[in-house]
């Protein structure tokens, strides 16, 4: 779907420290209405792991070689994880109940499965995906909307859902194989990521990119030759969209993370990834082996006293090069 411009982010999931810090921000921007407090416009999953909702990749949805659309399967409570609440009136106040308790046991929820990872101690991994809704070039979640409600902005390609005219039918939620629309039971309508558009009028990035501690968001337009998408996606080639066989060609691109060595019995390290590279290819696809040998080539570069332009970009020194919204 071609429009005039299109706003991208870059992640490298290098830097992510897991905080949760941009999920703070986005929830306090944006949980302002009812009914969306078990949304996570944006989260940050552990990876190998589940995801939010639960293994929402085997869920479907986006196109199929063909282009045709596929519809998948709407996440249920379960995969949300339900939510609970806790008796604090008569634990802490009254004192009628000597236990703290939630109201529900609670059997699953978003990061559930924190910091669980895969392997065996030395050679255990894990690493952070923080996901967003990816202002995808074809959006599955529009083709899907057959009251077209679901529209991407001529000037910057965000998606947005038009709240007048959406009746809740919920076919994004099931063709979106992100699982990054979220349907609201309190006013019958679907809403997603707004990619803080109020924000990019005003020149201002993403909450959760503005919050972020890791500083590991790049904002700007892939059309900028001089800016950071264009130099981490198009010029050296390493960031990567998540699931790109899903066909929505997604516009939030990640920087996979290299890994250390796999320890063999005796201690010593071997020429081995310890995370490995068929794992995030299944993420990542096809250009993550490439990608990472250029960092590695980069890093050395810049290690040993030399110029590396894609170092001086990832390394983010100033919010000003790494948020170019003009
Ligand atoms: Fe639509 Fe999902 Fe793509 Fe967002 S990630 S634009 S909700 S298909
Ligand atoms: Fe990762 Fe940044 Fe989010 Fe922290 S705020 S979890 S570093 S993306």
């Amino acid at each position: 779907m071609a429009v005039k411009r299109q706003l991208s982010m870059v992640l490298d999931l290098n830097k992510c420290i897991g905080c949760h810090t941009c999920t703070s921000a986005c929830k306090l921007q944006w949980t302002n209405r009812n009914g969306r407090e078990y949304m996570y416009w944006n989260n940050v999953e552990t990876r190998p792991g589940t995801g939010y909702p639960k293994n929402f990749h085997e869920m479907g949805g986006g196109f199929d070689e063909d282009g045709a659309l596929r519809l998948g399967k709407e996440p249920s409570a379960e995969d949300y994880g339900v939510p609970w609440e806790y008796n604090y009136e008569e634990a802490l106040m009254t004192g009628t109940d000597p236990w703290l308790r939630p109201n529900v046991k609670p059997t699953w929820g978003a990061n559930w499965d924190e910091d669980e990872g895969e392997g065996d101690y030395p050679n255990s991994y894990y690493f952070y995906l923080p996901r967003l809704c990816n202002h995808c070039a074809n959006p599955a979640c529009l083709a899907a909307c057959s009251r077209n409600a679901i529209y991407k902005r001529q000037e910057d390609g965000i998606v947005l859902i038009d709240q007048e005219r959406c009746r809740g039918y919920r076919y994004c939620v099931s063709a979106c194989p992100y699982k990054k629309v979220y349907f609201n039971e309190e006013i019958s309508k679907s809403e997603k990521c707004i990619f803080c558009y109020p924000r990019i009028e005003k020149g201002l990035p993403t909450a959760c990119a503005k919050q972020c501690v890791g500083r590991i968001r790049w904002i700007g337009y892939r059309d900028d030759e001089d800016g950071p998408i264009h130099t981490l996606v198009d010029k050296y080639k390493v960031a990567l969209p998540l699931y790109p066989e899903m066909g929505t060609q997604p516009n939030v691109f990640y920087v996979p993370p290299l890994s250390p060595p796999k320890i063999d019995e005796a201690g010593g390290a071997t020429a081995e990834s310890r995370v490995p590279l068929d794992y995030l290819e299944s993420l990542f696809g096809d250009g993550v082996s490439a990608a990472l040998e250029t960092i590695t080539a980069e890093r050395a570069k810049k290690a040993e006293g030399g110029e590396s332009e894609l170092m001086d970009t990832l390394i983010g020194y100033r919010h000003a090069e790494m948020f170019k919204l003009s």
